[in-house]
């Protein structure tokens, strides 16, 4: 009898506590958030504390973007650009979207001296990096690496004003890009979404995403390209506030190239 009361006070119990787990549970704070993003939770300002291989987003000292002042003029080799007609393939990689140029086609850009190929390009609204303060509604990476594992980016600033033909077959892919696993195949010659002017800032610094990983050789544009308001609104449907904020230059040296 004694035995049979306490199994059944001590299912009880158990039936109580399991309630008040099921009950915990639902009303647990939520959880830690496991990947980066541009929320609160998940955003730049926690971005060393997410992860221990982000802790350059934190402790680094040469980390991108930068506010682009107290340039030094000089008259810097150009950089070479042999960019080709291109298949890549437009999709949503979770913090923005980006063409993956597909394995066969090759587009070489030679930076001091070394040459890098052209890997994907994607965007970020508004723009990371600023001149002398002034943000842009929108920057495009156009990512390279090199046959040893080093990166070279060039930064394009877009702004609002006349439709631009070059960037539709990207543009008008962005819903589908957005919207479905697949994502859309397009053709590009990345040459054509440049500015017809190529001078550039060139400072060396880091990847604006985790892990921040330094080194990487930034090559921005001084002279924004235009979008109309529809193709800038493309974009930030996708994405909008998927920048990090301006980091502190440390001394670096921004090179502004005078010559096209
Ligand atoms: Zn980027």
């Amino acid at each position: 009898m004694k035995t049979s009361t306490t199994r059944r006070l001590s299912l009880a119990i158990g039936l109580i506590a399991a309630a008040g787990l099921l009950t915990g549970c639902a009303q647990a704070p939520a959880a830690q958030p496991t990947s980066w993003g541009y929320g609160a939770d998940n955003g730049p300002e926690v971005w060393g504390s997410l992860n221990k291989d982000y802790a350059l987003c934190v402790d680094g000292t040469a980390q991108s973007p930068i506010d682009i002042v107290n340039t030094v003029d000089l008259d810097l080799v150009n950089i070479e650009l042999n960019y080709t007609l291109s298949q890549m393939h437009e999709f949503d990689n979770g913090h923005t979207i980006e063409a993956e140029v597909e394995e066969s086609s090759k587009n070489i850009i030679t930076v001091d001296g070394e040459e890098y190929s052209l890997v994907q390009l994607h965007f970020h609204a508004p723009s990371e990096h600023q001149i002398d303060g002034q943000t842009f509604p929108l920057e495009v990476h156009f990512v390279h690496e090199s046959a040893d594992g080093k990166l070279a980016v060039i930064g394009v600033f877009a702004e609002e004003g006349t439709e631009n033909s070059a960037w539709k077959p990207f543009t008008d892919s962005i819903h589908t890009a957005d919207n479905t696993k697949a994502g859309a195949q397009v053709s590009l010659n990345p040459a054509e979404l440049l500015p017809a002017v190529h001078t550039t800032y060139r400072y060396d610094g880091s990847l604006t995403t985790p892990n921040c990983g330094e080194g990487v050789k930034w090559n921005v544009m001084s002279n924004p390209i235009t979008m109309s308001a529809d193709q800038l609104a493309q974009f930030t449907s996708a994405y909008d506030g998927n920048n990090r904020p301006v980091q502190p230059v440390n001394g670096r040296e921004i090179e502004l190239d005078t010559t096209p």
